[in-house]
């Protein structure tokens, strides 16, 4: 999952990143406005977390372009998570009637940030079940765990997070370039055939039918199988 964070506070931005970072997410880092704006032209992403008080560009707009137009990848579909400050109860409820999913006043905690994430994301993709299932394996994004026919399975934050995505679009063809895209942030070095490596490690550590390979398109995860 590749979220965007936007803060102009260093120590803040920081602390977010990392936090994500240790979530499982891959995490864009945007210090003003206008970056956040043309970020959000060009990736896709599954949440964002906005400050609203920004330089060159402030919050509340960036939040009003974003819903006022169809025609980016974004648009009005992906999750916006406003951070205020303590004492402006009507910034924040000038973000919520501008189009934002939700907020938090600052200072927050870190668990809490992640929590509302897993729950905006689930929200936005139509999943309202907290655990995911397919075929025997259940995901819990929560916890952070898989299960396989009730046993634990071990792995690591990418292949989870790829695992994460093809359940979450179970039934669509990914691309091997939109699952990189949930795998990586900006400056993160990508190898070559890294999709490729986690699928196979997916496929042996649950079961090799589970991902289909689509030649020449992507990959899938059937929806027939979804319980
Ligand atoms: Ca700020």
């Amino acid at each position: 999952m590749r979220v965007l964070v936007v803060e102009d506070d260093a120590l803040l931005g920081d602390a977010i990143q990392a936090g994500l970072k240790q979530s499982g997410y891959a995490v864009d880092w945007m210090k003003d406005g206008v970056s956040a704006e043309q970020a959000l032209a060009t990736e896709l992403y599954a949440a964002v977390v906005l400050d609203l008080g920004l330089p060159r560009l402030s919050g509340l707009e960036v939040l009003r372009r974003l819903r006022s137009r169809n025609d980016q990848i974004n648009s009005k579909r992906v999750p916006v998570l406003i951070l205020t400050a303590m004492d402006t109860v009507d910034d924040r409820i000038k973000g919520l009637d501008a189009g934002a999913d939700d907020y938090l006043v600052k200072p927050f905690d870190m668990g809490e940030l992640a929590a509302r994430l897993r729950a905006l994301i689930r929200r936005a993709s139509g999943k309202t079940e907290p655990l995911l299932q397919v075929a025997g394996v259940m995901l819990d994004p929560a916890a952070h765990r898989v299960l396989y026919q009730g046993k634990p399975v071990e792995l690591s934050a990418r292949e989870f997070a790829l695992l994460h995505a093809l359940l979450l679009n179970a039934g669509k063809v990914l691309s091997r370039a939109q699952l990189e895209e949930q795998l990586y942030a900006w400056g993160d070095e990508i190898e070559s055939n890294a999709v490729e490596v986690y699928i196979h490690h997916l496929r042996r550590k649950l079961f090799p039918e589970l991902i289909e390979t689509i030649r020449g398109v992507g990959y899938l995860m059937p929806r027939d199988k979804a319980s």
